[in-house]
């Protein structure tokens, strides 16, 4: 199959567009290189079959292909922060202008959604038939609510025009290819471990997060996009039910540097939600899909790469 990866150059996108690649696939990823870097992806630009295209996708394309995995969006809250009203444009006009391509040339299309639909939840662990609690106006709702609309639009072009929809939502997953100074707080953990620095713990460290490891995440994506049911096209989580606050990942990660770590606390961002933890019953029913890789693991292999990273950067 040709295969669009949008946001390919990202570090999700990086991982899918190598393993579309290996199943035998041809792969254009499209980027506008915003939080993706051609470095993720250099080893893939030899392959007769992958071709690099920069495009924004608040702008429509042309293109003839079988599937479109539509990951294009700035994921850390640093980042989507940064411009949101082009987070916002971002997420909206960018599912639009895929929706109309997968329209016109009748490709199956999957959205990268996310947990932060769910917002700050009330209900935990968080089910897909949850509509979640989201504060439309602070400074996370360009991502939350950019990602809401982009859902309903899914919804929308498949029940008016039939378009041959998937939506994942998509919990916490960290490693290898995630920016140094992305932000988020295995990235941001791991890499002051390295360098002997403070782990920045947010707040009480008391808020919970669940963390898929990137291999994991990517076979769900795969079965996802490859599989019938009558209900598939409505939304599933995909992400590891193992549940830490930040208190005990800081430790998780001193073991896997194997330093001792110092720790601060800095203030908590305005609408951080407090506990997230995905029900992934729906994932284990329809896909057959279940995390494999623990944290301790996973963050072993995590550090690895930083470490390399942070070496090579000398
Ligand atoms: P990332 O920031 O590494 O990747 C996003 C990619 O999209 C980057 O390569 C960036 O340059 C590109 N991009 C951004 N805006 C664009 C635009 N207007 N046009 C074209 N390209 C654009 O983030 P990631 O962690 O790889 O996330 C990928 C997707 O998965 C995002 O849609 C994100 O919302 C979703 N997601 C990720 C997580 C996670 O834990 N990693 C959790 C929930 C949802
Ligand atoms: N966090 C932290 N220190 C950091 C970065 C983040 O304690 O250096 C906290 C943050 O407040 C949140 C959790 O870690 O409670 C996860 O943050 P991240 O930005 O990785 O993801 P999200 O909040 O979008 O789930």
């Amino acid at each position: 199959m040709r295969i669009l990866v949008t946001g390919g150059a990202g570090f999700l996108g990086s991982h899918l567009c190598e393993r579309l690649l290996n199943e035998g696939n041809e792969v254009i990823c499209l980027d506008n290189f915003f939080t993706g870097r051609k470095e993720n992806i250099k080893h893939l630009l030899d392959d007769y079959r992958f071709e690099l295209i920069r495009h924004d996708i608040t702008e429509p394309i042309f293109l003839e292909v079988d599937q479109i995995y539509n990951l294009a969006c700035p994921a850390s809250p640093v980042h989507y922060q940064y411009n949101p009203v082009k987070t916002v444009k971002t997420s909206v006009m960018g599912a639009i202008n895929m929706l109309g391509l997968a329209k016109r040339v009748k490709a199956r299309i999957f959205q990268a959604s996310t947990s932060e639909v769910y917002g700050d939840p009330l209900v935990h662990p968080q089910t897909e038939d949850y509509w979640g609690n989201v504060n439309t106006l602070g400074l996370r709702a360009c991502y939350d609510e950019g990602k809401r609309v982009a859902e309903t639009l899914f919804m929308d072009y498949r029940r008016q025009n039939g378009v041959d929809t998937r939506i994942v939502r998509i919990f916490n997953t960290y490693g290898p290819r995630m920016l140094e100074n992305d932000g988020r707080v295995v990235s941001n953990f791991i890499v002051q471990a390295l360098r002997g620095e403070e782990l920045t713990i947010y707040g009480t460290g008391e808020q919970t997060r669940s963390f898929c490891y990137v291999d994991d995440l990517i076979e769900g994506f795969i079965r996802l996009m490859n599989t019938e049911a009558d209900d598939i096209h409505r939304p599933v989580n995909i992400g590891n039910p193992g549940e830490f606050t930040m208190n005990e990942l800081a430790q998780e990660v001193a073991k896997a540097v194997g330093k001792d770590i110092k720790i601060t606390h800095l203030p908590l961002p305005k609408d951080d939600p407090k506990q997230r933890k995905p029900n992934i019953e729906r994932a284990q029913r329809l896909l057959g899909w279940s995390p494999t890789i623990p944290l301790a693991e996973g963050l072993k292999k995590t550090v690895a790469y930083f470490a390399e990273r942070l070496e090579n950067s000398k």
